[in-house]
């Protein structure tokens, strides 16, 4: 393994951009896609937050099928049907979550963690450039 590790590495140069955040990194902080750590890791965050979502959206999906189509008898085994749900949402929220991490890897969208300037500073700073320059032309 760490063999085919030294080989893809070998042929980058010491210093190369992350792909998503568009920073200088050196060539060990980046997995094989040139994604660095905090993009890996805020990527697994995101996913991780729409795995939720998902997993919450099937639970109460399957809860109301459960309700309306099943029609269970609640007096028999209630915790049955509440223990099905939990399922639902726990096993629903990781596949899901592992599908959104797994579409992001493929998609691979360059830049999407970068930072663009802020529109403002920058006006801002133009602004005040020409100010000075107006300034300039009158003295
Ligand atoms: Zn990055």
């Amino acid at each position: 393994m760490s063999q085919k590790e030294i080989d893809w590495r070998e042929r980058f140069p010491e210093d190369v951009t992350c792909v998503r955040c568009l920073q200088v990194k050196s060539v060990h902080e980046l997995d094989r896609l040139l994604w660095c750590e905090e993009c890996q890791t805020s990527a697994r965050r995101r996913a991780a937050r729409r795995g939720w979502a998902a997993g919450v959206a099937l639970a109460v999906v399957l809860g109301l099928y459960i309700w309306f189509v099943i029609q269970p008898d609640l007096s028999l085994i209630p915790t049955a049907w509440a223990a099905t749900l939990a399922v639902a949402l726990y096993l629903g929220g990781r596949v899901a979550r592992e599908l959104f991490y797994g579409y992001e890897r493929v998609a691979n969208r360059r830049a999407i963690e970068a930072t663009p300037p802020a529109p403002g500073a920058s006006s801002e700073a133009r602004e005040s450039e020409r100010d000075e320059q107006g300034r300039d032309a009158s003295d």
